[in-house]
């Protein structure tokens, strides 16, 4: 669950990038946030993974308060976040097997949790014959997916997608979004998903948040086109 109670933040040059947001998403649900550039969603996401603070306010992230937790407890709050960007951050002298399984070894997780959590995630985006292969040797869209994969691999309780599909070809667009909208469904798995691409927006429907000028505009639920055929 993620709560916004009053939360502005001011960058220390004095720049105010959010101004009294509130939000409350809910377990389970699955949103776009939408807004142009300059809008605010980068520093909505800095504060949700807790690399800013908010100045006024309190930010809640999955049991945490972000407002008064302690720096020793980051890296708890972080594991239970999956994060997944723009251009991808794969490691690219890695396969797509030890890319997803890196995320695992580096919390110390047990070989056999690794042996078969890795494998299962792998083919829950498609991937299972392309384990073996560099990151190089794949299409963007693919790409995104071992990066979904990673993101993942330690069963957050959310996923913040950060224009995931701003790489990846538009066909293979709605494709990313299909299978985070799976994984939402599936694995209850809150999604949060920030893009420009109106046409997806508009394609699959659901709860909208439009940030203008650090503030919220627009938070509804609209009925999208998937729903139609
Ligand atoms: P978006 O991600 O929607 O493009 P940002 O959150 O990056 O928007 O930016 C919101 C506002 O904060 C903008 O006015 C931007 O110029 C400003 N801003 C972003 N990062 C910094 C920074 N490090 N220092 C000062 N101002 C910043």
């Amino acid at each position: 669950m993620v709560e916004f109670r009053n939360v502005s933040y001011t960058y220390p040059n004095g720049q105010q990038a959010l101004s009294r947001i509130n939000l409350k998403i809910e377990d389970d649900e699955f949103v776009f946030v939408v807004g142009a550039n300059g809008a605010g969603k980068s520093t909505l996401i800095k504060l949700l993974l807790r690399e800013l603070t908010a100045t006024e306010g309190e930010v809640t992230v999955n049991g945490f308060n972000l407002s008064s937790m302690k720096q020793r407890n980051i890296p708890k709050l972080r594991r239970t976040i999956g994060v997944v960007f723009q251009d991808f951050r794969l490691i690219p002298n890695m396969t797509v097997y030890d890319n997803v399984a890196f995320a695992l070894r580096v919390i110390d997780a047990p070989t056999k949790y690794i042996r078969t959590r890795v494998p299962y995630v792998i083919s829950l985006v498609g991937l299972t014959q392309k384990a073996k292969s560099y990151p190089n040797d794949l299409s963007g869209g693919e790409q995104q997916r071992v990066a979904l994969a990673r993101a993942l691999v330690n069963d957050p309780q959310l996923i913040i997608a950060d224009e995931p599909t701003g790489n990846v070809d538009p066909a293979r667009s709605f494709e990313i979004v299909d299978l985070l909208k799976s994984i939402n469904e599936e694995c209850g798995t809150t999604v949060l998903m920030v893009t420009h691409q109106h046409d997806l927006v508009r394609y699959f429907g659901g709860r909208i948040i439009n940030i203008n000028t650090g503030a919220v505009v627009f938070d509804e639920i609209i009925g999208g086109a998937d729903e139609a055929k």
